[in-house]
């Protein structure tokens, strides 16, 4: 066991006002001779980590036509039960449905992922961009077109942000590639 002997405290220190100045002292040599950690938010942003999980999109195949085939397994499995679809009659003879009304409710999400890995047509991903502030809850209500337009992807292409890696690929990588990375490896 570890025991510590308080000293008492010498004249100077039960004044205060020398022991205020030295740790005013401290902070200002911290000030000029410690490097800036601070990011200076919302101007500056770090760059996300791999496998981060920020707002979502909804692909498109490369005829520019969205992946998603209205089969409800993303807001079925979604914890949160934030996603919103209504389906309609495809007009295309390649699927029988096609979402008419795709919502994701943002502020009642927890960035899980799940959608994204139940999706068996790839058709929806967490980007690695943060939440976009609004002020009012009605536009924290992401809609269908919002979802499609903002896919950093090229119609039919795969996800290329520099550094992102979605959820699957992080787990196709095996425990020992994610630990590796966090430690800098
Ligand atoms: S990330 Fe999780 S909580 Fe958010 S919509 Fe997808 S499944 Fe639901
Ligand atoms: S996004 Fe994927 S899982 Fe969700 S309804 Fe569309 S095809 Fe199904």
């Amino acid at each position: 066991m570890r025991t510590v002997n308080f000293e008492p405290l010498t004249r100077a220190e039960r004044m205060y006002l020398p022991e205020i100045l030295r740790g005013l002292g401290t902070t200002l040599r911290h000030l000029f001779t410690k490097p800036n950690f601070a990011v200076q938010y919302p101007e500056e942003k770090r760059p996300p980590v791999p496998g981060f999980h920020g707002e979502h999109y909804l692909k498109k195949d490369a005829e520019g036509r969205p992946k998603c085939v209205a089969c409800f397994l993303c807001s079925t499995i979604c914890p949160a039960r934030c996603i919103h679809i209504e389906a309609g009659p495809s007009p295309y003879p390649d699927r029988d449905k096609v979402p008419v009304k795709f919502e994701i409710h943002m502020l009642v999400c927890i960035y899980c992922g799940l959608c994204e890995e139940a999706c068996p047509c790839d058709a929806i991903a967490l980007s690695p961009r943060h939440f976009t502030v609004v002020d009012n809850r009605q536009d924290a209500i992401r809609g269908l077109d919002r979802l499609l337009a903002d896919c950093p992807e090229p119609p039919g292409g795969t996800f290329r942000i520099p550094g992102h890696r979605t959820r699957n690929e992080l787990m196709n990588e095996g425990p020992t590639a994610d630990l590796a990375r966090r430690a800098g490896a």
